[in-house]
This record gives C-alpha cells, sequence and structure tokens, in this order.
C-alpha cells in the first residue's frame, strides 16, 4: 500500500531519567530545531516530575511536551497515579500508552492499555500507543500475530489519525543497539497501515512511528522504510545533540 503524506513525528521517551537539571538539554534543543527546522512535529515525554517545567520552557517553540503514562481514570482514589487530565493541566498534549516496559513491569494488558489510551483522547490529547514483540516472539514467527492482536485490542473505540498514533517497538530492540532490518521494519509497518485501514475511517492516515535503538546513525534509512511516519526514541533523546542528529533524518540535504 502506498503511503499517503503524512506528518511525521519524532518523539522522545525519557522514561526514569531526568532532573531538573536536565532542563538545560531542552534549552539546546530548542535552539538546534529553530536553527534548521526539521519537516516534523518534535516531542519531548519526560517523567512526570518534569512535565510542567518543560512545558514552560517549550511554551513558543515547536516542540510538544507528552506524559510516558496514565490512568485510565479522570480522578479517584488511585494513589501514585496520574490522570490524563492532569498531564493536559500541566500543558502535556500526547501520552504515551502501552509502553513494553510497562506492559511487563505492570502487567498492563491489551484491555488496559486501551482504557487509558481512551482516557487520553477524552481528555482531548493524543494516545501513542505501543506495540511490539518480543525476541522470542519474533524467532517463533509470530511477530504479526503480536502486533496484530495488541492493535485489536489496545485501540481503543474513538481513535482517529487524528487523536492516536502506534509506535511499533520490538521489545528486543529497545535499549539494545539492536535494530530490525529495514525491510522487516517495513513489512510491519505495512501491516500495521492495513490493519489500521480496515478497521479506522481514517487509518490511512494514522502515524506509525519506529521505535527501538534509533540513533543518528541509523534514523534516516529506518525513516524512509514505507509506512514509517517517524520515530519514537529512547535513550538518544536525553542528549540534545543526539536527538537533533534524528531529526536530520527530516531535513533536507
Ligand atoms: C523506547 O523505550 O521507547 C525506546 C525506543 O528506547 P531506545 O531508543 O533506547 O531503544
Amino acid at each position: 500500500m502506498a503511503t499517503p503524506v503524512i506528518r511525521p513525528l519524532v518523539a522522545g521517551n525519557w522514561k526514569m531519567n531526568g532532573t531538573a537539571a536536565s532542563l538545560i538539554e531542552l534549552d539546546a534543543l530548542s535552539s538546534l530545531a529553530a536553527a534548521t527546522p526539521a519537516g516534523c512535529d518534535i516531542l519531548v515525554c519526560p517523567p512526570f516530575t518534569l512535565i510542567a517545567q518543560a512545558s514552560a520552557k517549550l511554551k513558543d517553540t515547536a516542540i510538544a511536551v507528552g506524559a510516558q503514562d496514565c490512568h485510565m481514570n479522570t480522578s479517584g482514589a488511585h494513589t501514585g497515579d496520574i490522570s490524563a487530565e492532569m498531564v493536559k493541566d500541566l500543558g502535556g498534549q500526547y501520552i504515551i500508552v502501552g509502553h513494553s516496559e510497562r506492559r511487563a513491569d505492570h502487567h498492563e494488558t491489551n484491555d488496559i492499555v486501551a482504557s487509558k489510551a481512551a482516557a487520553a483522547i477524552t481528555s482531548g490529547l493524543s494516545a501513542i500507543v505501543c506495540v511490539g514483540e518480543t525476541e522470542e516472539q519474533r524467532d517463533a514467527g509470530h511477530t504479526l500475530d503480536v502486533v496484530a492482536d495488541q492493535i485489536a485490542g489496545s485501540i481503543p473505540p474513538g481513535a482517529s489519525a487524528h487523536n492516536t498514533i502506534v509506535a511499533y517497538e520490538p521489545v528486543w530492540a529497545i535499549g539494545t543497539g539492536k535494530t530490525p532490518t529495514v525491510a522487516d521494519v517495513a513489512q510491519v509497518h505495512s501491516f500495521i497501515r492495513e490493519t489500521l485501514a480496515e478497521r479506522l475511517v481514517t487509518g490511512t492516515q494514522v502515524r506509525i512511528l519506529y521505535g527501538g535503538s534509533v540513533k543518528p546513525g541509523n534514523a534516516a534509512e529506518l525513516m524512509a522504510a514505507d509506512n514509517v511516519n517517524g520515530a519514537l526514541v529512547g535513550g538518544a533523546s536525553l542528549k540534545a545533540s543526539d536527538f537533533d542528529g534524528i531529526l536530520n533524518a527530516y531535513r533536507s540535504a
């Protein structure tokens, strides 16, 4: 299926990294991004503790702020949790849900992920829904089945290209320095595109990000694959110079 014209998104996931001192990286990133604008949307998802300060710092820049998770409910007796409304209140525009680290560490099922994505959407934010297979699942030849199951179960009713982004993140590629081949990425992204097109009226326009060991040195070839509409970046989003190097994939030569 041909790739429609979709504005890409490059999103940084700081995970459980960063204190107030790390915000200096956002100053550097906004300067670099302003000096050489990239033809993509740019997003940084720091830990909850830094969302307010990041939002204030990036207010008049082209860089949006998001969160790495939210609770499925708007408010209530959920000690330690943060709602999508709270993220919005802090200036967040996107929420990552269903990251494989949360699926593994917090036993998040597809149903839970779908509820969290629905909460983000109901609050007027965009949900970035993560899917991806483990190494064992890939070795067993189950990649497409796993991804199909996660998409079927994790994308909520009400999802559209306007409020939902899918991030394909093979678990074995996250933080390992290993990446699938460009052909493998294209195959899975084409499959996700077909699945979304069957399921959503706007499925051909949903952004599908690739995530897993994206670095300045491999971003251009990964981002050039069919149906790759940007990146979800972990480790290389922590340093402005690395993250900016990834944005080069969307700058003209
Ligand atoms: C991630 O955790 O979403 C991720 C892609 O991490 P990394 O870029 O470090 O592999």
